[in-house]
């Protein structure tokens, strides 16, 4: 926009410049003598025939074909009075008659001038004087009341008084003016139905209006002037200057050279987006690029474009997108890529909550066992604790006189110890996790045979029928204390996790290279959810304090973890008819 704005700056700048030229080299022949305007082409290439206007009739020096368009194109407008269209800007009419009757021609006369040249023409849109407000007091020698920066900003800022002054505009007679072109601001990701609806709405009246004016109506404001004539043949311009009452010199211009010289002073055409070029008011450009790098733009819908001056009416500078779909599909593309970030920004938030509260949820659950296994463990040490002093106390009494009681007394005391030796050894090696075990060549079925055989008076006193199958040695590698211990936990849960069937079977084969020993009771069971969960830290499947059966999670976790050392493993199955059976294998 900066750049067709600057283009029409210049050319506008460039016209008032021929104007004063024109007006200067006038003023020299009238001093002289008005005869010698025929020299005046031969002087200044721009003009095509010279003339002289006295008492109403036209004066040149020889029957030339310019002469001749100079009779049919302004001949009757310069002899006769009779009317023609005559241009300027809506916005300069209203501005500066702040009471009279607005006209065209009239106003160019205000004293002390802020009025703008025509190089200021910027703005195509008219300016927004409202209605009334066009009422702006201006009396010579007093400075308008309005500049021209409010002027555009107040046009900018209301479309409605833009509106109201076209309405006065045309009911005081002004012809309203077509625009050659119609701005597009391209929709991003439009089809071609809404580019078009866009293309309507836009703004596509002239900032300059016409009016029919006679040759007096000129004269009686202006001592000189560059007046545009639209006809058929193109765009002529005609200058004319004031020399004695009733004389005037003048000439037509060379439009070729107009056009050239214009064409001149137009920065580079063709960058890597843009065409810039001029429109003339027939629409086409004035300069093209010698060859379009992607296809010949439709000329009536630039992408910015600007009127230029009142002295070249419908001419437009203009720009146009070198390729406007691939702006579109880029476009696209950036806003594809903007929404793709937004969707991965979002996915990766969504899966960030979801791991950090999956973390959260595990840390506290981990917390509230870790909680609940310190209350476990010393419920568990204070039961057998509680008992052992009980008993112990009994003895001490001496009250107890029966030799068979005291024996019994005394099998408990000792049970009681030793459930607490195994509690405290589950709580040690559970503080030694990970450490190295001292392996040797052991047989399996023999370490499981004494454990048993430790567990066995305990068992029996309290109702349970153990059965042990073994099929020979089965020789392994490993540490007998641990091995032992994996077994003593997997016993007393069978013991503990009992119900009224209080039968255990404890079968030691060996298969496929693995020695295994399976321990099965007529228990409760697991809930078949439950079957590798158990085998976690401090995971108890009821971990209430006032669970019927006391413990803290730990037998499971490191009867696995022993036997992971090993290279075995220990798992649970459900058993057939009902209970647990758990197996801890060892290469054999
Ligand atoms: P604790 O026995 O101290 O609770 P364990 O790690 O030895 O801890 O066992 C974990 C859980 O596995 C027990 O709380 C219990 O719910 C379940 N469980 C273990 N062995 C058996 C079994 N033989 N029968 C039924 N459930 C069992």
């Amino acid at each position: 926009m900066a750049e067709v704005d600057l283009a029409s700056a210049r050319i506008g700048q460039m016209m008032d410049e021929i104007r004063a030229a024109l007006k200067s080299e006038a003023s020299m022949f009238m001093e002289s003598d008005t005869s010698l305007v025929s020299g005046w082409s031969e002087m200044n290439p721009l003009v095509e025939t010279a003339f002289t206007l006295r008492d109403g009739r036209i004066e040149t020096s020889f029957e030339s074909v310019g002469a001749k368009k100079l009779r049919t194109t302004f001949g009757s407008f310069l002899e006769r009075g009779e009317r023609m269209p005559t241009y300027d800007l809506v916005t300069r009419i209203y501005r500066y008659e702040a009471h009279d009757e607005p006209e065209i021609g009239k106003k160019q006369k205000i004293e002390n001038e802020t009025i703008m040249s025509d190089s200021d023409y910027m703005e195509p849109s008219p300016p927004s004087v409202p209605a009334s407000g066009y009422s702006v007091d201006v009396t010579p020698g007093k400075s308008p009341g309005i500049t021209k920066q409010q002027m555009q900003s107040r046009m900018a800022s209301d479309p409605e008084a833009r509106e109201d002054l076209f309405e006065q505009a045309s009911r005081e007679g002004f012809e309203i003016l077509k625009r050659n072109v119609a701005v597009q601001t391209p929709i991003i990701g439009s089809d071609t139905e809404s580019a078009s609806k866009a293309l309507r709405s836009s703004e596509t009246r002239s900032g300059t209006v016409s009016r029919r004016s006679s040759f007096k109506d000129l004269t009686s404001v202006d001592d000189d002037g560059l007046l545009p004539n639209l006809s058929d043949d193109g765009l002529q311009l005609l200058f004319w200057a004031k020399s004695a009452p009733g004389t005037f010199v003048g000439c037509t211009l060379r439009m070729d050279i107009v056009r050239d010289r214009i064409a001149g002073i137009m920065p580079d055409i063709l960058s890597d987006v843009r065409i810039l070029t001029v429109l003339d008011d027939s629409g086409a450009p004035l300069v093209v690029p010698e060859a379009f790098p992607y296809s010949e733009p439709d000329w009536r819908l630039p992408f910015a474009a600007r009127e230029i001056s009142p002295a070249l009416p419908r001419w437009e500078v203009g720009a146009w997108l070198i390729n406007p779909e691939m702006l579109i599909s880029r476009a696209n593309f950036a806003r594809f890529v903007v929404w793709a970030e937004v969707a991965v920004l979002s996915l990766a938030i969504v899966i960030g909550s979801v791991v950090i509260l999956r973390m959260m949820s595990y840390e506290m659950r981990v917390a509230g066992q870790k909680t609940t296994f310190v209350a476990n463990v010393s419920h568990e040490l204070k039961t057998p604790l509680t008992s052992i002093r009980l008993f112990a106390e009994l003895l001490l009494s001496g009250r107890q006189g029966n030799e068979e009681r005291r024996q019994s007394y005394l099998r408990t005391i000792i049970s009681e110890t030793d459930r607490l030796s195994h509690l405290v050894g589950n709580v040690l090696t559970f503080s030694r996790r990970g450490r190295k075990y001292h392996m040797q060549e052991l047989s399996l079925t023999e370490v499981t045979r004494d454990t048993l055989a430790q567990l066995e008076p305990h068992l029996s006193k309290m109702g349970f029928r153990v059965t042990i199958l073994e099929d020979g040695p089965l020789p392994v590698k490993g540490n007998r204390e641990a091995l032992r211990q994996v077994i003593m936990n997997i016993l007393s849960n069978a013991e503990k996790y009992s119900g009224d069937a209080r039968e255990i079977s404890v079968t030691c084969r060996s298969n496929d290279g693995m020695a295994s020993v399976t321990i099965e009771d007529r228990g409760i069971g697991v809930d078949p959810g439950l079957s590798e969960k158990i085998f976690q830290e401090f995971y108890r499947a009821d971990d209430s304090l006032s669970a019927t059966r006391s413990g803290a999670g730990l037998g499971l976790p490191i009867a696995r973890n022993i036997a992971r050392a090993h290279g075995g493993d220990v798992r649970y199955s459900p058993r057939p008819g009902g209970g647990s059976s758990f197996t801890l294998t060892l290469p054999a």
